[in-house]
């Protein structure tokens, strides 16, 4: 008999709930713990994960498969190529292992719920037990409500509730132990596990060898890696996070979102060890730099409390119903010019070449670019969506839908429709040494401070078109008049 653990988003062996439940179990019942990952390309297909975060998995399996045999615990990776398959696939291993208990951690994202709970039953029906326990999540969604009894779709409210819950539970900020070291057995007895290998990213999710060792180099992988970069940022970087966190140039950030994403390091992890080098006990108090940082760490547990209460925003559709009529442009040269920054614009240009060469985005610039798609471009926003989780190494469902849906104004809490980012603000406030703009659009490299921003209106127009780089594609001024009546229309019809 065995217990066995699930890996799904949680790709880490310290301060994992389910994982540290099912090793307990494992402990009481007198018998080893087995790990599971199923590799499942239809799932990659559906939730469009790109191949650079496909990669990050599966080179941080090998590190995860490294330190659970380090405590005689195998890790077996299989790829099920029909995900209708997996709780089939699940309950045959299962038997093979003469096991009948069952652990994960939730995913809430509507597919994995459906899917999970039909596996409660189809267990049950085994004599099987199936737990699945929130995790992802500091506070678990569904424990806040409005004084009304309603979930919060505002987040300012929904923050002032969320910490005073933590404080009031502080056992949500109590880490999880590793798992206990497996009895000396069961490296014998699930010898094939052991020795399995790892198996290879379904085809059209492979990286090109130059991909490979560019992303290698950029996003070393694993849950040491993610505890190292918290340990560097915590050190360095965390109390002038406040000041910092807006200027994509300087690397006031964490970079912590491909690690929580992939869950090599838990979002509890993350906010216990910033408040343990605080002053103050509280979450709320001491540095400024420390408390803002929570604050935007705790925007992920919102957006998946979203998810949660309103599956909608899973099915392509907005979060406020009542933009769901504006009638979109589809221009693909603009849609083009935009992925592969060349619009014009050169804050929006820097930002999307940042993206498409390390998988990533300062937040920032995020928002910029969302606008600017959604608004100045007039393109559907599901569109930017969608090519975000194509190409982020930190793509997480409901971070992407909810940053969108933000910056469109379609989302929860948005922005109000009628605030169109002016690009060329933007830039000169968040990037007025041009400094991130010069990094990733080299051809402009020669420009003055001023001229960076918009070269052909700033008498930098010869020297930008000498070096290849375009003239804007839109007229700010223009598109945000027929961006604004387009949303009035929308909201009428609506
Ligand atoms: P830090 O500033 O160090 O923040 C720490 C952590 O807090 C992040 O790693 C992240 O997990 C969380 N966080 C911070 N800001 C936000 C936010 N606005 N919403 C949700 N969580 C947040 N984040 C993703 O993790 N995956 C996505 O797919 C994603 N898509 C986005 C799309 C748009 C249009 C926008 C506007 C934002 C998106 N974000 C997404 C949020 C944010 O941009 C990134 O989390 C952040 O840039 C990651 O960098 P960091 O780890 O250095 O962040």
């Amino acid at each position: 008999h065995a217990v066995v653990h699930w890996f799904k988003m949680d790709l880490r062996h310290s301060d994992n709930r389910s994982l540290a439940l099912a090793s307990a179990k494992a402990k009481e019942a007198g018998v080893p713990l087995i790990c599971v990952y199923i590799i499942s390309p239809q799932d990659f297909e559906a939730h469009l994960t790109s191949p650079v975060r496909v990669d990050f998995m599966l080179r941080t399996l090998s590190v995860l498969k490294d330190d659970l045999a380090a405590l005689d615990i195998p890790l077996y990776v299989e790829t099920v190529d029909k995900r209708k398959d997996i709780p089939h696939r699940m309950l045959e291993l299962m038997e093979e292992w003469g096991s009948n208990h069952l652990f994960a951690n939730m995913e809430y994202e509507v597919d994995e719920l459906r899917r999970e709970a039909r596996m409660i039953h189809q267990f049950a029906e085994n004599n099987m037990s199936f737990e699945v326990v929130h995790d992802t999540c500091i506070v678990p969604p569904g424990q806040l409500h409005t004084g009304a009894g309603k979930q919060y779709a505002v987040y300012t409210p929904w923050y002032r509730a969320w910490m005073a819950h933590i404080h009031e539970n502080l056992d949500l900020i109590e880490l999880y132990d590793r798992p206990e070291k497996n009895p000396d057995a069961a490296r014998r007895t699930f010898k094939t596990l052991f020795d399995c290998r790892i198996p290879d990213a379904p085809k059209n999710k492979q990286l090109s060898d130059e991909e490979k060792k560019r992303f290698h180099g950029l996003w070393p992988c694993g849950e040491h890696e993610a505890m190292s970069r918290l340990d560097k940022f915590c050190d360095d970087a965390v109390t002038s996070y406040h000041d910092k966190r807006n200027i994509p140039g300087d690397s006031g950030t964490s970079g912590l979102s491909v690690h929580l994403a992939s869950g090599t390091i838990s979002s509890r992890t993350c906010v216990r060890i910033a408040r343990d080098r605080n002053k103050t006990k509280r979450l709320d108090g001491g540095h400024q730099g420390i408390q803002v940082w929570i604050s935007e760490v705790a925007w992920r547990d919102f957006y998946k409390h979203v998810l949660v209460h309103w599956p909608y925003v899973c099915m392509n559709k907005p979060f406020k119903p009542e933009y769901a009529n504006i009638e979109w442009s589809y221009n693909m040269n603009h849609f083009e010019a935009w992925c592969e920054g060349r619009t014009g614009f050169p804050i929006v240009d820097a930002a999307m070449r940042q993206l498409n060469h390390m998988g990533y985005m300062h937040n920032r610039c995020r928002m910029i670019v969302a606008s600017f798609l959604s608004k100045d471009l007039l393109i559907d926003w599901r569109m930017g969506e969608k090519y975000f989780m194509e190409h982020l190494i930190d793509g997480d469902f409901a971070s992407n839908n909810g940053g969108w849906g933000f910056s469109a104004s379609v989302g929860v809490d948005p922005q109000p429709y009628f605030r169109v980012f002016n690009p060329l603000l933007q830039s000169e406030k968040f990037d007025s040494s041009g400094e991130y703009i010069r990094k990733w659009i080299p051809e402009l490299g020669a420009l003055s401070d001023k001229e960076i921003h918009d070269p052909y209106n700033r008498g930098a127009g010869t020297k930008a078109k000498k070096q290849g780089y375009p003239k804007q594609i839109v007229d700010h001024k223009g598109a945000r008049e027929r961006a604004l009546s387009a949303y009035k229309a929308g909201l009428e019809s609506g």
